[in-house]
């Protein structure tokens, strides 16, 4: 049921399909985005950092050369019809844009770039224990390589390759996420979050040269400035998280989460630290307040 915005039109869930000659689908070029919608009694539906979001879509398509074929007022409303037009309350949007099937190899100029926006709902991705309590998570044996680092500033759907391994490498030995190393062996992000420690008061995230502009990082810049945090971007080695106060991760999905145990070592308190709370409260109240249009 419902519907998805697939190249300016609205169309019924079960019709949104593509062929199996889809170029994307079969080199991975396409760019798409993570988006979600809260809801309060007080401000109804809003859609949390929207213009933030299709900025980043249309800088990602931009990085891999691919033609966005709409406009940016475009992309805000599909995002906004598509969560009006299914009757959510809450709802994760997943824009993308993908090549078509007009034809195939790898020099793909004369392909179309299509475009679609679809959402459902999708209250909470960790538990309310995991929010509260913290996550284990542990060191990737999968970094993030060469492409990543040079594309880090697109949401690419070739780059997530890494990411998945990583995740499935992480559960399978007992843990929630992942923490991957960049190509020198500095911290870079999550599978799909940003990772951020607190250090004697200090809060440290690592440069956008091995990680994704998270938006919810920037919100995260933000929260911590109106609260009179110190926060610093710089190269994070694995020990320096052991030896960490507090650390979390940040993401749309994620929100704000925190890690209580890394590799083995528990951190800090071994539970969510005081700064984490801070940041994780002041998060909720943005994401469903009035910042949120
Ligand atoms: N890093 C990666 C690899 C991601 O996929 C995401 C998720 O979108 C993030 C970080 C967090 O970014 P944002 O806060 O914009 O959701």
């Amino acid at each position: 049921d419902g519907v998805i915005w697939l190249d300016g039109e609205l169309v019924p869930w079960r019709d949104a399909k593509v062929h199996v000659l889809t170029h994307t689908l079969h080199y991975g070029m396409g760019v798409f985005e993570g988006v979600r919608a809260y809801h309060t009694e007080s401000h109804g539906t809003a859609i949390f950092r929207l213009q933030e979001h299709t900025d980043r879509w249309c800088r990602s398509a931009h990085i891999m050369r691919m033609d966005m074929p709409y406009g940016k007022d475009i992309l805000n409303e599909a995002q906004k019809l598509v969560v009006r037009e299914n009757n959510l309350e809450e709802a994760y949007l997943r824009p993308m844009a993908f090549l078509g099937s007009e034809g195939m190899g790898l020099r793909a100029d004369k392909l179309k770039t299509h475009v679609m926006v679809a959402a459902w709902e999708w209250p909470s991705y960790m538990s309310p224990e995991a929010r509260e309590q913290g996550i284990k998570i542990r060191t990737s044996s999968y970094t993030r390589h060469h492409v990543n680092i040079s594309m880090c500033k697109a949401k690419a759907n070739g780059n997530y390759i890494n990411s998945m391994l990583a995740l499935r490498e992480a559960i399978e030995c007992g843990c929630e996420e992942a923490l991957l190393l960049d190509n020198e062996g500095y911290v870079a992000e999550g599978s799909g979050e940003n990772f951020f420690m607190v250090r004697d008061g200090i809060i440290y995230t690592p440069e956008l040269t091995s990680c994704l502009d998270g938006i919810t990082r920037n919100t995260i810049f933000q929260l911590a400035a109106e609260a009179g945090y110190t926060i610093k971007e710089k190269r994070i080695t694995r020990d320096e998280v052991y030896v960490a106060d507090e650390a979390f991760f940040t993401g749309t999905a994620a929100e704000v989460l925190p890690i209580r145990e890394h590799d083995g070592r528990v951190i800090g308190a071994g539970r969510r630290g005081p700064i984490t709370t801070v940041l994780q409260g002041m998060y909720f109240d943005a994401v469903k307040g009035v910042g949120n249009k």
